[in-house]
């Protein structure tokens, strides 16, 4: 499949934050910090509990539309997670390429994340099926992936996961 190449690395932008492990109170600063380049340069990213708190709803509300199991809840929690979101897109070369970008270059950290994941897994849901959203199938993991596979044939979030599985289901037929 095609991916619109922003739109593809918003969604990924997305499923990182869905994955953010939030056990570390922490986590949003750390989040920001290593997805940096995803906000215009001079942000703050020195965060308030409270929006610490709204990255969190947007982590869950991603993971919601992630597991979301027919196209009802799927449209019903991507209109949740749309809302927080205030679009004003504008067109910017800044890495050599024309493309899109979907928030205010001078909005706070918050707007510009919730926007750029919003806009972005909307894009690709709209565009290639809720079905490439899956939860991954390794035992114990939970996490959730977009599948850009060209036959939607993905059911791990990551190599590790799909390595781990392929250990476990071995080891079963050998003791079977
Ligand atoms: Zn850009
Ligand atoms: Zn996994």
């Amino acid at each position: 499949m095609n991916y619109d190449t922003y739109g593809s690395n918003a969604v990924e932008l997305a499923i990182d934050l869905a994955n953010a492990d939030r056990d570390d109170p922490k986590w949003v600063r750390e989040f920001l910090d290593a997805h940096v380049e995803w906000f215009t340069a001079g942000t703050a990213l020195e965060l308030e509990p409270a929006d610490a708190g709204s990255v969190a709803q947007t982590a869950s509300l991603v993971r919601d539309v992630a597991l979301a199991e027919n196209g009802a809840d799927v449209m019903a929690r991507l209109n949740e997670l749309l809302a927080l979101a205030s679009p004003k897109p504008y067109a910017t070369d800044h890495d050599g390429e024309l493309h899109l970008h979907y928030a205010r270059p001078d909005a706070g950290a918050v707007e510009q994340l919730t926007t750029t994941v919003a806009m972005g897994l909307s894009q690709v849901v709209v565009q290639h099926g809720w079905q490439r959203l899956g939860v991954c199938s390794a035992e114990g993991c939970g996490n959730v992936y977009v599948d850009t596979s060209r036959n939607a044939s993905r059911r791990y979030c990551s190599n590790t996961c799909a390595s781990r599985s392929t250990v476990a289901a071995y080891r079963a037929r050998q003791r079977a």
